[in-house]
């Protein structure tokens, strides 16, 4: 068997795949050590690009999610905006209905009282409170102080070195990275858990805190950055 016929087996690297191909094709043993040898240089390959694609692509991939997800989040909550203001208007013309009817109705007072019950309007009111004050909330800015905490938690725990790694910034094998807050020549930045510490100028963040700083983002950008990376 030539390597140039192997190329087909491209992509099948599964466990097991050695002995399907010697049950469809019958390969002797020969074959077979020159298929793993085969198999090696592939997982080689394989592991290369990987390195390639976590130093050049990963971080760009991750800025890509990250954009991604705050437009759809604005998109979402334009949506969302959209929905409560025709909300809003449907309930206010029933409200009107209702009020119409005990306006024009000569019934005694408890009766139209009790209309305006069984039509539900003083629910009518309450709903559109509500929805009045999502609306407000949706339009200020506080809307991007509103992170559920499990999400802040979850940012919390994401490993500094991924977040280095998500700004371009190499670790070593030893944890160790070059510092960004100090002109450091080797690095001296101690990566670890979801901390780093500077021994050279003493910086000592928290993966939030070293996006603020580093990237200038805001608390709520940090936890979404966050929250982007992958496991
Ligand atoms: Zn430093």
């Amino acid at each position: 068997m030539i390597k140039e016929d192997l190329k087909i087996f491209q992509g099948i690297n599964s466990p097991g795949w050695l002995r399907l191909i010697e049950n469809v094709f019958g390969l002797s043993k020969k074959d077979f050590s020159f298929l793993e040898s085969y198999d090696e240089e592939m997982k080689k390959i394989e592991n290369e690009l990987k390195d390639i694609y976590y130093q050049k692509e990963y971080p760009k991939t991750q800025k890509a999610i990250y954009e991604f997800n705050k437009e759809m989040k604005k998109q979402v909550s334009d949506l969302r905006k959209e929905n409560i203001k025709n909300e809003i208007e449907d309930l206010k013309k029933q409200l009107q209905e209702n009020y119409d009817i005990y306006l024009k109705s000569k019934s005694p007072e408890f009766l139209k009282e009790a209309v305006w019950k069984i039509n539900k309007s003083p629910e009518l009111i309450k709903k559109i409170k509500r929805l009045k004050s999502e609306l407000r909330l949706l339009e200020s800015k506080k809307e991007n102080k509103l992170i559920p905490h499990y999400q802040i938690l979850q940012a919390r725990e994401k490993p500094m070195k991924k977040v280095f790694e998500s700004c371009e910034i190499p670790v070593g094998k030893n944890f160790l990275a070059r510092c960004p807050f100090h002109q450091d020549k080797n690095p001296s930045m101690l990566v670890k858990g979801s901390f780093a510490y500077c021994f050279a100028c003493g910086a000592k963040v928290d993966n939030i805190k070293f996006l603020r700083d580093y990237k200038g983002l805001s608390f709520t950008d940090s936890v979404e950055w966050l929250n982007c990376l992958s496991a």
